[in-house]
C-alpha cells in the first residue's frame, strides 16, 4: 500500500459567508434551498450572486422586458425571504445570449473580492450532457475565480481592487453534480426550500411547478436514503487546490 496525500475535503457549516453563485434567479433555490436554509439556520450569512438576467425563461410573451424583470426580482425576493438569504446581487448578462467568458469571470472575481465570501456554492459545470451555456459558463467562470481572485494583476473594479487585502476561500461546493461526495441532510429545511421554489411564479405554470415539486420531492428522498435521512440533497466539495492540476479531483 502506497501513502496518499488526501486533502481534507473543507467543512461548509464552518463558514461564515457563503457566497451562492447562479446562471439564473431560481438554480441555486432548485439546487440547493434546503443547503442554503441550513447553512442561514447554522448562523451563516448566504449571499447571492446571479449571473443572467434570466428573461428568457419568464412564460408571459406579453410582458415588457421591464415588467418581466420586476416579477423576477419579487420571485426572488420572496424565494430569498424563505431561505434566509442576506443580500441578493446580480450581473444582468443576457440569458441564453451572447456573452464574454472573460466578463463574467472578471465581475465574480470583483465580488469575492468585495464581499470575501469564506467558501463559494455554485452549479457544477463538468456535468456531462448539460446543454445550457449559461450552467456550464457560469460554472466554469466561478471555478477559475475561485483559484485566481488573489492575483492581484487580474483588474476588476479600481476602487474594489485598491481595498481588497486579501482573504481566504476555504473550498467550492457544487450542486446539479453528477459525481456528489456529500449529502446534505435538509428535512428540517425542506418545506422552506419547497415554499421559495413556489415563489418562482414567472417562469412556471401552475402545472410545471406541481412537476417540479413533484421531481424535487422525489430525488430529495432518493438522497435522503442514502443519507439515512429522509431529504438530502447532493454536493460534490472541493478544496480550491483541486481545482487546478489534481488528479485526485474527480475521485475526492
Ligand atoms: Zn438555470
Amino acid at each position: 500500500m502506497s501513502a496518499k496525500f488526501i486533502i481534507p475535503k473543507p467543512d461548509m457549516f464552518s463558514a461564515k459567508r457563503v457566497l451562492c453563485i447562479q446562471p439564473h434567479y431560481d438554480d441555486n433555490d432548485i439546487a440547493a434551498g434546503g443547503t442554503i436554509a441550513a447553512l442561514a439556520d447554522a448562523g451563516v450569512e448566504v449571499i447571492y450572486l446571479t449571473v443572467t438576467d434570466d428573461l428568457v425563461g419568464v412564460i408571459d410573451d406579453n410582458l415588457t422586458e421591464e415588467e418581466a424583470a420586476a416579477l423576477l426580482k419579487r420571485d426572488q425576493a420572496e424565494a430569498g425571504a424563505c431561505i434566509g438569504v442576506s443580500a441578493q446581487y446580480w450581473l444582468g448578462y443576457p440569458d441564453a445570449g451572447k456573452y464574454d467568458y472573460h466578463d463574467v469571470r472578471r465581475d465574480i472575481i470583483r465580488y469575492i473580492r468585495m464581499l470575501r465570501p469564506d467558501f463559494i456554492l455554485t452549479i457544477d459545470p463538468f456535468l456531462p450532457y448539460e446543454a445550457h451555456q449559461d450552467h456550464v459558463l457560469t460554472g466554469k467562470a466561478v471555478s477559475e475565480a475561485t483559484i485566481l481572485y488573489g492575483m492581484m494583476r487580474l483588474k476588476t473594479d479600481t476602487q474594489v481592487d485598491a481595498a481588497y487585502e486579501g482573504h481566504e476561500i476555504a473550498g467550492i461546493a457544487y450542486y446539479h453534480t453528477h459525481a456528489p461526495n456529500t449529502y446534505i441532510d435538509i428535512t428540517a429545511t425542506h418545506a422552506r426550500k419547497h415554499a421559495a421554489v413556489g415563489a418562482y411564479h414567472a417562469q412556471f405554470s401552475d402545472e410545471d411547478m406541481a412537476m417540479l415539486q413533484y421531481a424535487l420531492d422525489m430525488k430529495e428522498q432518493e438522497y435522503g436514503e442514502r443519507q439515512g435521512c429522509q431529504y438530502a440533497e447532493p454536493l460534490k466539495i472541493l478544496h480550491t487546490r483541486h481545482l487546478h492540476c489534481s488528479t485526485d479531483a474527480v475521485i475526492s
